[in-house]
């Protein structure tokens, strides 16, 4: 059988792209629709017919001579299906196959060159479809913490929060079936974490550990309803779009809104404030649970565009932003409380904490300028630490997927081993650090040291062993190199 996907030699399109094709000749073939088109074209134009019969290279084999002295497109009835057709599917009537049948006695391959492989498109691998999420199969709190450990080094605590979150989240969704007074709310999440603190990496991770569609927005591109701007249900589209545009699986999935302190209230505002508070307040219907209409394939709605309506109801909102400001209002909060009595002097302790937005409460994150039903909305507060150096160290080395991994892998394809001394990973960590993105600045920083080596080892095949040192990444010396054995 041909690795290459067969086309319609007349429309082009791919047989992998659900078309049915019939083979009219060798290396040829012409889809349904195109034979369908033709053969009516042909049927209803006696005079053209006569033409083709005429036309220089069509062959009609002597043993046909006697049917092409009927009628040209008379089919067969008797004659047995070439084809088997598979089980289930519509037996066609003797009018409906001369939709599929082509009379035997014509030749179509004339003056049809065969295209060089070069021009033909491989056919596409089937993917094995992950199993369909199920809420009922939800794993316990313990087990998705275990999953995500996998992935993301430290974060403890944002851990353990999203994994009871999402735990409760889908166990409300089946409790919404069971019949009682008691109606279990809906708990979105609230991340507060510097940038590069694995925000956007938890949720990916759990997305795809729970195997749901994920939709990634930006606050700051939305905007009210009406205004240049994507308006909230955007982010639904978006949701809509990775499940395929399949409803169900939309409204079991998850919607991570990032920078969503760019949309805080304005202190001053002259204008009205249409990017801000607006679309908190768009945002909130979305958060509660309401059944949105959305537009499908596109991210604004017009004329042109096709509805359908969601229930966000089952979809988890995690909102997530760095909230820069926010360090400033907490330290405010715990120094104002601690200047009285004897603790007065542990005021500098705050200054100095890192990790103060871990001690962030709704009040504080009102004052920044969230409206407080849109908090409300967001009753989990999962707050992360910033990355410091051993953190940089462990994400460089520990995850399943980590980056040190990567480059080893890389190398081992070449049969080099690379090793890289604990000192060395300490440097590239505080190089990271001086950056001040988090764990983001890791892989621009290694892949700096690493370019030069990339480029220099398949030069020299007797190369066994490449070590980095400190001294290298602090551009005092150079990796240690040892050559291979034999
Ligand atoms: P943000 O908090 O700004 O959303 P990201 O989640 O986008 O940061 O992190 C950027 C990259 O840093 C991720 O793609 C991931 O590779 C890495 N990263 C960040 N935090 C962690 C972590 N805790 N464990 C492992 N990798 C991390």
């Amino acid at each position: 059988m041909s690795n290459f996907d067969e086309f319609c030699c007349i429309c082009r399109r791919l047989e992998s792209d659900t078309v049915k094709l019939i083979h009219v000749g060798p290396n040829m073939c012409v889809c349904n629709d195109c034979m369908e088109r033709s053969m009516n074209m042909l049927q209803n134009d006696p005079q053209l017919a006569n033409l083709f019969s005429g036309m220089n290279g069509f062959q009609i084999p002597p043993e046909n001579m006697e049917a092409s002295q009927g009628n040209l497109f008379d089919i067969d009835e008797n004659k047995e299906e070439p084809e088997k057709k598979e089980e289930g599917e519509p037996k066609l009537g003797p009018k409906d196959k001369n939709i599929f049948e082509i009379p035997r006695f014509i030749n179509f391959s004339f003056g049809m060159p065969t295209p060089p492989n070069a021009q033909k498109v491989k056919k596409k691998t089937e993917k094995k479809e992950k199993e369909p999420f199920d809420p009922k199969k939800v794993k316990a709190p313990h087990e998705i913490k275990a999953e995500l450990d996998k992935y993301v080094v430290g974060q403890e605590r944002a851990k353990k929060l999203i994994s009871v979150a999402v735990y409760n989240h889908y166990k409300r969704t089946m409790g919404s079936a069971v019949n009682d007074d008691v109606e279990l709310e809906k708990s979105n999440i609230l991340m507060l974490g510097p940038t590069g603190s694995g925000k956007t990496f938890i949720v990916k991770t759990l997305a795809k550990l729970l195997n749901v569609p994920l939709a990634i927005a930006d606050a700051t591109s939305l905007t009210e309803a009406g205004y240049i701007g994507d308006d909230v249900e955007s982010v639904l589209s978006k949701l809509l779009s990775e499940a395929g545009n399949d409803v169900e699986k939309a409204e079991n999935g998850i919607v991570f809104i990032d920078e969503i302190d760019k949309i805080a209230k304005k202190d001053v505002t002259r204008s009205r404030d249409v990017s801000g508070e607006s679309v908190q307040q768009g945002l909130l219907k979305l958060l509660e649970g309401s059944i949105v209409e959305v537009p499908v394939g596109a991210t604004s709605k017009n004329a042109m565009t096709p509805m359908t309506s969601i229930n966000t109801q089952n979809i988890l909102f995690i909102c997530g932003g760095a909230f820069p400001d926010l360090e400033k209002i907490v330290r405010n909060r715990l120094q104002k409380k601690n200047s009285m009595g004897f603790f007065s002097e542990l005021n500098d302790v705050y200054e100095e904490d890192n990790n103060i937005l871990m001690k962030a409460t709704a009040d504080d994150i009102r004052q920044f300028g969230m409206i407080p039903e849109f908090i409300g909305r967001l009753p989990i507060i999962c707050p992360l630490e910033s990355m410091n150096k051993e953190m940089l160290v462990r994400v460089l080395k520990e995850p399943k997927n980590a980056i040190l991994k990567q480059y080893k892998k890389l190398f081992e394809m070449d049969e080099v081993e690379l090793v890289f001394d604990d000192e060395a990973l300490e440097a590239i960590a505080e190089k990271a650090l001086e950056k001040n993105t988090g764990a983001r600045a890791l892989r621009a920083c290694l892949e700096e040291y690493m370019f030069d080596i990339m480029y220099e080892i398949p030069k020299d095949k007797s190369i066994g062993k490449v070590t980095i040192t400190r001294e290298y990444i602090e551009g005092k010396g150079t990796p240690g190199i040892e050559l291979r054995m034999n």
